[in-house]
Formats: C-alpha cells, structure tokens, sequence
C-alpha cells in the first residue's frame, strides 16, 4: 500500500531529537510563553526574512489574529480566492468581515490578479492572499492592485513554508501573514501550532497582545483579546524541524518533478515557472474522470485525496453569503482535483510505481 499520508513516518526522522526536546521542555518547568517561543519567532522571522514573528496557537487563529492586527472598519469587505480551504473564508467572517470571493486561474489555482479589480467596491479594504498547495500567488500584480486601490494584503501562507517568488519568501509579500504548523503541513508540529509574521512593528506589536487577552503588561488589557499563544512544547518542536525544512521542501520538489516529467499528458499537471519556488504542500493533477481514478488507484492500493471536494460556495455553512452564487473555474477545480502521495517519507521508487497505475489509466 502507498498510503497518501502517514504521521509516524513523517516524523520517525526527528524522534530522538523530538524527545530531547521535549524532556528540557518538561524539566524546564516553564510550558506557556517562554524561551521556546521566543527563539522559535526568532528562527522562523529570519528564516522567512521577516522583521517580526510572533507564534499563536493555529492557522485559523493566525489568520483571525493577522485581520484584526489592520484595524479595519466596521462592514469591511475582504477579498480571498474563491477555491480556497475553508478556514481562509472563515477567518473573515469570525474577524467580523464580509468575504468576497473571487475565481482562481485554471493553471496556477490562485487568485486571479485580472478578476479582482471586478470585484472591489467602495467598502474593500483587504485582499486575503492564498498560495495554495505551495505556489506563490501572482504578488507582483496584486500588489500593485493594491497599491492603486489603497488596500491591505494578508497572506495565507500555510501551505506555503519556504515558498518563493523571485527568492522572496512567503510571508514577506504583505501587510501580514499566517502560518499553520498543522502536522501534515511542510512544517508541521505535533499539535495545533501557528505563526504570524509581519515587518510591521505596530502590527506585531498589536498580535502579541491579542494571542494573550489583549495585554501586554500583566493584568493590563489594552484589547478585547484572545487566548492563543503557541505552546512551549509545539515551539520547541518546531524548531527542531525548521532545521530540516528546506530539505523537506527539496525532497516534495524532487517527487513532484518525478511526477512532472513521467505522467502522460492526459492528466493536467501543476504549472511551473521559472521565478516560482514551489514547495508542493500538495501535489494536484486533474482528470475529467477524477472519481473513478481515485478509485482505480485504490485498488492498486495507492491512497490519494481531494483538496477539496466542496467548493466554498456550496458548503451548508456558507449559503447565507453564497445561496445562488456560482464559481464555475471553483467547481471545475473541486471535480476534477486528486492529490498524490507526496510526504517526506515517499521515494522516488514509490512514485514510479503511482506513475506506472497512472499512466495506465484509461
Ligand atoms: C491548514 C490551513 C489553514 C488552517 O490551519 P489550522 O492550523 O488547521 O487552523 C488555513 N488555510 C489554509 C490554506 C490551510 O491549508
């Protein structure tokens, strides 16, 4: 069996340093906001080039925390792809915004640049930015959009560890950004763990109140604040894999460009180019008949998924923002989607054997 995930083995690499770890954590007496946080913020602020980093406790409480950080005004809208996981939407909503969705492009899966002045009003004040699956979005252009129209950008990096546009990683193309740790994340902690980062003081000064109720100085609350602080232990394991992260990186780059250059073309691959560093959080190809390949690799015993089966605007959850609204380029990517194994414990040998079911595939 080529299973499409597998925790244990993701991490078997870093056990003994895991439990050194975690056994000067327990010794240490001292589990919420101390010496594990501050140098893991300090390693991944510099790892991602960023002035600031402050860690919270995960994806969606980035995404939330990072919102809140711009002060926007009451009855906001925020722009974000309409092909997105559903916590970058609902980051919006729960920060008390109104998400506006627009379409991706068919080839990258990101935002497109060209649909978003369509959609901007006099009450946008934001772009939520997704680089899904590990591929920068198109920041250049949508910079410049927002430069024109006066609007913050947020990233939502947590797909995106590492990820390069033109050598400048994620996390340092916007007002703010978020990370997740989720375990099966490129850099993934053992629990629920993430990261703002930020070259804006005022921004980072305003995150590190609100992960702690709001305050800064003990017992002084300066805001109506959250708890979600980043826990020693998930702190300290993070900063053991961040040591392994770019290999991690290289070594989903060196199976996706196996993928890349032996699947037939009947199967839409990821798009590449030269100045985008993609770390393939998820590696997607597109079949017209993606159900009944997914279940013909299942009986050659390869495990695949679907990122994701539901696109936003159909989810029961959202109707109230979406009832009759289409997103056609959205729905054609959701049908016609399938991830492939692409963990850091796959081989090279495994992804031939997914290859040669692939390419058989009629
Ligand atoms: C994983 C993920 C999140 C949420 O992260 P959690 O740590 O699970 O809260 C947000 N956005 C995207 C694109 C993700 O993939």
């Amino acid at each position: 069996m080529i299973e499409y995930e597998n925790l244990q083995k993701l991490n078997a690499p870093f056990f003994s340093e895991y439990t050194k770890s975690f056994s000067e954590t327990l010794k240490s007496g001292w589990y919420i906001l101390g010496n594990n946080v501050k140098q893991f913020e300090q390693e991944f602020a510099k790892y991602c080039g960023t002035e600031y980093c402050v860690g919270v406790n995960s994806g969606l409480d980035a995404l939330i925390l990072s919102i809140l950080s711009l002060n926007l005004p009451k009855q906001s809208e925020i722009i974000v792809q309409s092909n997105t996981y559903i916590a970058s939407i609902l980051s919006i909503i729960q920060a008390g915004y109104t998400p506006v969705l627009v379409e991706p492009d068919i080839e990258t899966y990101n935002i497109s640049p060209k649909k978003i002045e369509q959609k901007i009003t006099k009450r946008t004040k934001a772009i939520l930015v997704v680089h899904l699956y590990g591929k920068i979005a198109d920041m250049i252009s949508i910079n410049k959009i927002a430069k024109k129209h006066n609007l913050k950008i947020i990233e939502d990096a947590a797909q995106a560890h590492g990820a390069m546009l033109n050598n400048i990683k994620a996390g340092n193309w916007s007002d703010v950004a978020a990370f997740s740790f989720y375990p099966t994340k490129n850099l993934g902690a053992l629990g629920d763990a993430g990261a703002i980062t930020t070259n804006n003081e005022q921004i980072a000064n305003k995150i590190i109140a609100l992960r702690n109720y709001g305050s800064q100085k003990k017992y002084h609350n300066k805001y109506i604040g959250y708890n979600s602080r980043l826990d020693e232990m998930q702190a300290g394991f993070l900063s053991v894999k961040l040591k392994y992260l770019d290999k991690i990186n290289n070594h989903k780059r060196e199976l996706a460009k196996k993928y890349n250059q032996n699947l037939n073309d009947s199967f839409i691959k990821p798009k590449t180019s030269k100045n985008f560093y993609d770390v393939f959080h998820i590696y997607n190809i597109r079949h017209k008949k993606r159900d009944e390949l997914k279940q013909y690799l299942l009986k050659n015993r390869v495990k695949t998924e679907i990122h994701y089966p539901i696109s936003p605007n159909n989810q029961e959850a959202l109707q109230d923002f979406y009832k009759n609204k289409k997103n056609p380029i959205s729905e054609e990517i959701h049908n016609t989607t399938l991830s492939l194994p692409i963990s850091f414990f796959h081989t090279k040998q495994d992804i031939e054997k997914v290859v040669e079911y692939i390419n058989k595939f009629k």
